[in-house]
């Protein structure tokens, strides 16, 4: 089960016996279990602006999208939400937003800094596919992760929903690379489901999941949106596609599962999508198998449904301090507890090398 071959990710995706499939829920859940505990960790999110200048087919901020109502949160506002995740006992904070040029490189630098000084929580950026300078001079400013999914790893599916930027290509696989080179710990991550995809680039996507060596793996069903174009034509794409991966919950816990197998030591979200498909136990079945992280949402409640990437978002209406009393109810009902610190992959897997290097020390 650890060493799987693409074959073997193959059959597993395409596998529908409920028996078997227990064994793999049994597999990943163990592998978490041994490589990053019963911790649950705990990611704040903080959705400061839902301005983008992209015009990615699957998402509901796009720039097209003109009857959204856009907003940027003040400096003020993101460093409440930072001081709530420090009360609440999470050990991070993400500042996830359109891909917004009018969030200056000066102005994210200044905030992460001033998070860092406030709070010393670490802190994930997931702001799309900024400048390289943008990048290093918030690594500068204190900032620890980056997450930025690539989607989907067939090249020409990712070019038809994800549209370039004028004549700067779009290769998020390439900047992640660079991300890493300048010290983030760096977190990707698919959609399952997108009309056009096919069992194969699911496949695909696990091995580029172990490539990359990533730290944090996110992956959630495509859910269509109305208001795309790929939400519109989402269902006569369906059927066009031969072996078309079906969106939904299996196929997602499918993918979580044999993410953990792969990449034992990452760190795994139960994300919001899914418990969008779920709301009753998709979260909860997300953390039984093979996920290890969950994000609880920040963004003040006036500005939450203008995030709306997808319809019917979990928790769109509550308030912080609902959704980390429902998420503590949770996680705990699940007899896990939530983490404490910044739960780093990175520190992970280096403990691990030195503790075996020391292992076969003489
Ligand atoms: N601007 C940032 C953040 C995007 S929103 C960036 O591009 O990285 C975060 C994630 O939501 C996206 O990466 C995508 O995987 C997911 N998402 C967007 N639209 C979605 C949809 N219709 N269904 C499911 N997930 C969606």
């Amino acid at each position: 089960m650890r060493d799987l071959t693409p074959e073997d990710l193959d059959g597993w995706l395409r596998c529908t016996d409920a028996e078997r499939l227990e064994e793999l829920w049994a597999a990943a859940d163990q592998v978490r279990r041994e490589r990053v505990g019963d911790e649950v960790h705990l990611r704040g999110l903080i959705e400061l602006s839902n301005h983008c200048v992209r015009s990615c087919a699957y998402c509901g901020i796009a720039k097209e999208h003109t009857d959204l109502t856009r907003y940027r949160m003040s400096e003020a506002e993101v460093l409440d939400c930072a001081r709530q995740a420090r009360e609440f006992g999470y050990g991070t904070v993400v500042m996830q937003a359109g891909e917004d040029y009018g969030l200056t490189r000066e102005w994210i630098a200044g905030v992460v800094a001033a998070i860092k000084r406030d709070t010393g929580l670490a802190v994930t950026l997931s702001l799309g596919e900024r400048p390289d300078e943008d990048l290093a001079a918030w690594r500068s400013a204190g900032a620890d992760r980056y997450l930025m999914r690539f989607e989907t790893s067939n090249r020409a599916l990712y070019q038809r929903i994800h549209p370039d930027l004028g004549r700067r290509a779009s290769d998020r696989i390439e900047q992640l690379r660079r991300l890493r080179t300048l010290g983030y710990e760096i977190g990707s991550g698919v959609m399952v489901g997108i009309p056009g995809q096919t069992i194969a680039d699911l496949v695909g996507d696990l091995l580029t999941f172990r490539d990359l060596d990533l730290d944090m793996i996110g992956i959630g069903p495509f859910l269509p949106h109305p208001a795309t174009p790929l939400g519109r034509a989402a269902v006569a794409l369906y059927t066009d596609t031969p072996d078309q991966v079906p969106t939904g919950e299996l196929m997602t816990y499918k993918m979580v599962a044999l993410t953990r197998l792969l990449c034992p030591c990452a760190n795994i979200p139960s994300t919001t999508a899914l418990a969008t498909i779920n709301k009753k136990d998709g979260r909860e079945l997300g953390l039984q198998r093979g996920a290890n992280v969950v994000m609880p949402n920040l963004t003040p409640v006036q500005y939450r449904a203008m995030y709306e990437i997808y319809p019917s978002k979990a928790c769109i209406d509550e308030t912080g301090e609902q959704c980390h009393a429902c998420l503590g109810g949770r996680i705990r009902s699940l007899g896990r507890e939530p983490g404490a610190g910044a739960g780093s992959a990175l520190e992970r897997k280096h403990a691990l090398l030195t503790e075996s290097s020391q292992g076969h020390q003489p």
